[in-house]
């Protein structure tokens, strides 16, 4: 028999309790952040690599190296990465200029 687990699809905690039904499937609530909805494998699939590709785009890597080690498609990647470009870069940016802002400065003419 095939008993899958299941997971927040927000969170990916397994702290999760049924909590009634919707459109005759078991509705579910997360214990941890109170999410609350269907949790349909395949969604919470798809939300635990996204979760991952998320990661991973915020340490920069590329977009290929990301679809190879999550299985998520490349244009897929390349959606997500437009789609959360404002937070993603912003995040990205702060962590880029800590490093060589600082050692400009040191660096002069003479
Ligand atoms: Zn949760």
């Amino acid at each position: 028999m095939v008993y899958s687990q299941h997971y927040c699809a927000k969170c990916g905690s397994e702290q999760i309790r049924r909590n009634g039904s919707k459109n005759g499937q078991p509705n579910y609530q997360c214990t941890a952040c109170r999410y609350q909805g269907l949790f349909v494998p395949a969604a919470v699939r798809k939300a635990a690599q996204y979760a991952q590709v998320d990661a991973l785009l915020v340490e920069r890597n590329s977009q290929r190296s990301i679809a190879r080690a999550t299985g998520v498609a490349r244009m897929t990647i390349a959606k997500r990465l437009k789609k959360s470009s404002g937070s993603l870069a912003a995040s990205a940016a702060a962590a880029s200029q800590k490093g060589p802002a600082q050692t400009l400065g040191g660096v002069g003419v003479g």
